[in-house]
């Protein structure tokens, strides 16, 4: 079982394709929708985490890839200087995804990699610039 993050964009005759439908069902891949903007009629992008066995999601990614949508690896990370924070709160601000939250006992920030979907908003956001893109 291997876990891989992708980002998808997909043009519009292929938007309402139900393609996350079939990777669950003819490629026994797990998917969580980690962000999504899709507009119906228009163009969209996902970004998706799948979870499966490596040959069911390489034959996965090459069932999307050959729907005419483009399916990116994402391979970075936010690397964080944890040690230098002052827990100021700044970044909370623009973490959409909830990575960074404020731990309300101790007033302490606290990071969750597993829910980073890596829109690098934190970077500009942190005064004393901790948050680094971290290419695996
Ligand atoms: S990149 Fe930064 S702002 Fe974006 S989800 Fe990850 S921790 Fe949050
Ligand atoms: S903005 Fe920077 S210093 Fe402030 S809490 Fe976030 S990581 Fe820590």
């Amino acid at each position: 079982m291997i876990k891989k993050r992708y980002i998808l964009n997909f043009p519009p005759e292929s938007g309402d394709k139900a393609f996350t439908y079939h990777l669950v069902k003819d490629y026994d891949i797990r998917i969580n929708i980690l962000k999504a903007e899709v507009f119906p009629g228009k163009r969209g992008s996902l970004l998706l985490e799948l979870q499966g066995k490596k040959e069911n999601i390489e034959k996965g990614v090459e069932y999307i890839v050959s729907h005419k949508i483009k399916c990116e690896p994402l391979d970075k990370r936010i690397y964080f200087q944890e040690e230098k924070c002052i827990d100021c709160g700044n970044c909370t601000a623009v973490c959409f995804a909830g990575a960074l939250t404020m731990n309300k006992t101790n007033w302490k920030l606290n990071f969750d990699k597993n829910k980073c979907v890596v829109c690098e908003l934190c970077i500009p956001a942190c005064p004393l610039k901790l948050f680094k893109i971290d290419f695996n």
